[in-house]
């Protein structure tokens, strides 16, 4: 299939409206994404005919229901290139899916003294976790730097493991920087040290191909919401290895077969991992999320936003008044930026929603990175597959703006 910009557009009904009289630029992409017209129906058509819980009722709806849910578990593993269905965990996003991991695999197995290496440029939800655990039980926490580029070495990543090395926490493309991170090369020599690896990849996923058979990761997190799926929907992927060393987390209704005053026998995994009521017609609406994505495949996916990336790179590498936080040759088309002189990133960032304009401020949920940067907040532009060149250069001329109000 060959990418028209044109017909993605007009599959998100959002990107029609004008926010404060402007038409919309919705540049928030790496905060959440829009939703197509597609995954919009699904939920309704869900809600309207076809919902009932999962897996326990023996009517109509609910096998219904449970069929429709669970072909979503399909859907995920072959979208990140896992043979094994049931490698896929569902969650309410990547923050749940490694907690999972901190939680069900992590603190039964490490020790104090034990390290987790992970990069200054995660996440909280990639960083609290493990904070978690060095509060709680001695773990050390290693930090690795990232260059002033924003590119992380996969050497200092390999130079900063030890014999104590029992997890690498590691995001594959920066949520501030935009950086791609080698978490191949990384995962290679984490399993060399007999370390196992957690790959964040809330922000990859959206905007590359992804494999994790050939990144040969441990975990991979996703999050729906930014998958142009529903919020609250989500999955990480979990190697069986992995999953078969890993106890329950959660407790209650599905997880178990069967339980007694002073027995339990648990539910095979996946199910073993997902306790309660889950999202159902969230998780329903991811699947066609991901239907949609791999329809317009991946790689064009992936070239138009390298496309608009070289092009809003050029354009604001033209703003010699602006500082733009991440220059690695192999970004993604995120650009987090302050600007010379006094204006605050939430001041740039209210000036150009008064344009219709929508990017975000502030730490991004990265304060180790803002503090590595020597910044307490950036605006950040984050670019999706319908964003245009145009958009770039409404962006442009919003900054500009800006630089002339408060320069
Ligand atoms: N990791 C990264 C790199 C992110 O950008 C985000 C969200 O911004 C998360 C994790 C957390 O995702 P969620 O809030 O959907 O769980």
């Amino acid at each position: 299939m060959t990418f028209n910009i044109t017909k993605v557009r007009e599959d998100f009904p959002i990107l029609k409206r004008e926010v404060n009289g402007k038409p919309l630029v919705y540049l928030d992409n790496g905060a959440s994404a829009q939703k197509p017209q597609a995954v919009i129906d699904a939920v309704t058509q869900a809600y309207s005919s076809e919902y009932a819980n999962v897996h326990r009722g023996l009517h109509y709806l609910s096998n219904l229901a449970t069929d429709k849910y669970e072909s979503v578990r399909s859907k995920v593993a072959k979208f990140l290139n896992s043979s094994v269905e049931d490698s896929i965990v569902f969650n309410s996003g990547t923050t749940e899916g490694i907690n999972l991991i901190a939680y069900a695999w992590a603190m039964p197995r490490l020790q104090a003294g034990d390290e987790i290496v992970l990069s200054i440029m995660e996440h909280h939800a990639n960083i609290i976790p493990w904070h978690f655990l060095r509060e709680r039980m001695g773990i050390k926490l290693v930090w690795v730097d990232v260059d002033a580029n924003g590119d992380l070495d996969p050497e200092r990543m390999i130079a900063a493991m030890t014999e104590s090395t029992k997890l690498v926490a590691i995001t594959h493309l920066s949520n501030v920087l935009g950086t791609v991170v080698d978490v191949k090369t990384i995962t290679k020599a984490a399993h060399d040290l007999g370390a196992v690896v957690l790959v964040d990849g809330s922000q990859a996923a959206v905007h590359m191909p992804i494999d994790v058979e050939d990144i040969d990761c441990d975990f991979y997190a996703i999050t729906g919401h930014k998958l142009y799926g529903p919020s609250g929907s989500g999955a990480i992927y979990i190697k069986p290895e992995r999953m078969a060393e890993m106890r329950p987390f959660m407790g209650g209704g599905d997880m178990i077969r069967d339980v007694g005053r002073e027995v339990i026998t648990y539910n095979d995994a996946p199910m073993k991992f997902e306790a309660g009521t889950p999202a159902i017609v969230q998780q329903i609406g991811l699947g066609v999320a991901l239907d949609y994505m791999m329809d317009i495949g991946m790689e064009n996916i992936a070239s138009h936003e390298k496309a608009l990336r070289d092009y809003a790179r050029e354009r604001l590498d033209g703003l010699n008044w602006l500082n733009i936080q991440g220059k690695s040759l192999g970004k993604a088309a995120i650009f987090s930026f302050t600007l010379n002189g006094p204006a605050h990133a939430h001041d740039i960032s209210t000036v150009l929603d008064k344009k219709g304009i929508a990017v975000r401020a502030g730490h991004h949920c990265a304060q180790p990175l803002m503090e590595h940067l020597g910044v307490s907040s950036t605006c950040r532009a984050s670019f999706a597959m319908y964003n245009t060149k145009g958009e770039v250069d409404k962006l442009v001329d919003g900054l500009e703006f800006c630089q002339e109000l408060f320069g």
